[in-house]
């Protein structure tokens, strides 16, 4: 693509002839205030924020407007300065301001930060203003009260997912989101993914909040109450409190889960480790058995809904494993019940997870041992962060703990679940080792790393080759399968994550804001965090966890075995199709 000469306030730049208003003044540093602009998600310039004067007609929205050879462009005339104001002004209008006890008001609304940029401090037009009913879900509560209608979510939902279970319904004043036939959205195919809350710039969107629940546990001297935490909540927590994105702060949320006053404090890689023992030894059997190939993995409960409504002809081939935080809460209630000799009925297992999706897992009726939930209550990452504030906790200047014994250790495999690639890479890494009867030297997989929509990857493991593939996003993972469906691949082995870039970008995440998204590496810097844990572990194989040999020598038998069957590994079923996926 050819460069163009543009001017932007005066200031001459010479730019890809591709770019819009928006990305040239960026890269100039010159300030355009954007609401409904998510890049690569949401590009519709459908909010008026973003109105530049090209000396047109009328005043253009930059974020969809391209640039041509000689434009001259203006971006804070008193005319423009004026038209956003009166467009902010009118979203505000309809937008019931329940700041003070909005979960977005403290961290991270976008409207309210730009009704402070621009100076918009009064209310110039008031009159008639929808109201809707809060439509609460099993993992999602939508506000439409709230809602400016960005249609971010709808674009992520759409574009990203292909769920395409929300769409902006009715015209004019009646414009609002909803799903078909006006149902909620836990009637629908949604998955919980919660991607559509993580794109959200206000707080019409949020997770079920739990946190009542864990505090009532808590406070129940009758109750046993564990947490469990996942591997990606390490890699982001510290943002809600100001520590610099990328940070692992793994021994600051031990210390601060112990103040709160849980009874013990395990690690859900522990839980990784054990699905990597039962997942990879699943694989090798499917392989000796001339069982169902590809094997899929199931550590994801947004792909796993998405499968049993979209994919049902791909059921067999889902590894039977429960997901990590879900194996982990059956061993919690049975082989630490038993050591600790505590009544497994009085322990509360709380998980907390970069997930969305996992608060509608751990409902499953599927979930269970003898009538038991393996877990019991789910937090995300957010609601954790939440419950610290609460009690005033100094996250920053805390000192590092550990988890507790008997699950201490874990390994760096267990970690890298967080990122799409991990669960491959991980199950790889013991897979080679089982395959070949020796320690292999294979310890990184780079092919099956980084955020390339769908990953391939052939190995020799062993005296087997393994054409293995990675997707993550939903429409990435739609695209495999269809290849697969087709023939026009041969593979033996895939990890699906529901979200992109996996469980470190996951819909329970702290929200990062567009001003960060549109323009730098959130997902980059949280996975960095991961493999920075996976190499300074001193285990970096699931199979070599101390925990885990004692795990199996002690308890479980072998992997695979009856015992490990009855507690670690589930089944799934179709679910209905939306009429536009059949
Ligand atoms: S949770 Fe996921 S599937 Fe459900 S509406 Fe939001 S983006 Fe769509
Ligand atoms: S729910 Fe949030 S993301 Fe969706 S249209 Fe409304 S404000 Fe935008
Ligand atoms: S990718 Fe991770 S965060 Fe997203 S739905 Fe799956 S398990 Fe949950």
């Amino acid at each position: 693509m050819r460069n163009v000469n543009i001017t932007i306030d005066g200031m001459k730049l010479n730019v890809p002839g591709d770019y819009t208003i928006l990305q040239a003044a960026k890269e100039a540093n010159i300030y355009i205030p954007t609401l409904c602009f998510l890049k690569d998600i949401n590009e519709i310039g459908c909010c008026r924020m973003c109105l530049v004067d090209t000396g047109a007609k009328a005043l253009q929205a930059a974020c969809v407007t391209p640039v041509v050879e000689g434009m001259n462009i203006n971006t804070h005339t008193p005319k423009v300065v004026e038209a956003r104001k009166v467009n902010l002004e009118l979203i505000l209008s309809n937008h019931v301001a329940r700041c003070q006890t909005c979960y977005r008001s403290w961290t991270s609304c976008e409207l309210q930060t730009l009704a402070n940029k621009l100076g918009v401090d009064q209310e110039r037009f008031s009159g008639e203003a929808k109201k809707y009913d809060i439509d609460v879900g099993i993992s999602i509560v939508r506000d439409n009260n709230k809602c400016i209608l960005c249609r971010r979510c709808v674009s992520v939902c759409h574009n990203r997912q292909t769920v395409g279970v929300i769409e902006a319904i009715g015209r004019g004043f009646d414009t609002h989101i909803g799903s078909p036939f006006e149902k909620s959205l836990w009637e629908t195919p949604c998955v919980n993914c919660g991607q559509c809350i993580n794109v959200c710039p206000v707080g019409a969107l949020r997770e079920c909040v739990d946190t009542d629940r864990v505090w009532a546990a808590l406070n129940d001297p009758t109750k046993h109450v564990v947490v469990q935490t996942a591997p990606a909540v390490r890699a982001a927590i510290g943002e809600s409190f100001g520590i610099e994105m990328g940070t692992p702060v793994t021994g600051k949320m031990v210390s601060a889960l112990r103040m709160i006053g849980f009874d013990r404090v395990f690690d859900t890689n522990t839980g990784a480790d054990l699905t990597i023992m039962e997942e990879a030894t699943e694989l090798i059997d499917r392989f000796r058995s001339g069982g169902k190939l590809p094997m899929i993995t199931s550590c994801s409960p947004g792909w796993i809904k998405f499968c049993e409504h979209n994919f049902p002809e791909f059921l067999p081939n889902l590894s039977s494993c429960k997901s990590p935080h879900m194996m982990f809460g059956a061993i919690i209630k049975s082989y630490y019940a038993k050591k600790m000799d505590i009544n497994p009925e009085d322990i509360v297992v709380v998980s907390v997870m970069p997930c969305t999706a996992k608060k509608f897992e751990i409902k499953r009726p599927e979930m269970h041992v003898k009538g038991l939930r393996d877990v019991d209550v789910v937090i995300t990452t957010r609601e954790l962060a939440n419950m610290i504030n609460d009690i005033g906790i100094d996250f920053v200047n805390l000192p590092d703990d550990n988890f507790d014994d008997p699950f201490g250790e874990a390994s760096g495999a267990g970690v890298i679940f967080g990122a799409t690639g991990g669960v491959m890479e991980a199950a790889l890494r013991t897979a080679a080792d089982i395959l070949s009867g020796a320690s292999t030297d294979a310890i990184e997989y780079e092919e099956v790393r980084g955020f390339e929509g769908v990953k391939m990857a052939e190995y020799k493991v062993g005296d087997v080759v393994l054409k293995a593939a990675v997707a993550h996003g939903l429409a990435n993972a739609r695209k495999l399968l269809a290849k697969v469906k087709a023939g026009e691949v041969d593979l033996q082995f895939i990890e699906i994550m529901a979200c992109p870039h996996g469980c470190i970008n996951g819909g329970g995440q702290p929200i990062q804001g567009s001003s960060v998204r549109n323009w730098g590496e959130v997902s980059a810097l949280r996975a960095k965090a991961l493999y920075r844990e996976d190499k300074k572990s001193y285990y970096r194989k699931s199979h070599n966890n101390p925990a885990i040999k004692r795990l199996y020598k002690d308890f479980l038998g072998m992997a695979g075995g009856t015992m490990a069957h009855q507690l670690l590994h589930t089944h799934y079923k179709e679910r209905e199709k939306y009429p536009e996926n059949k």
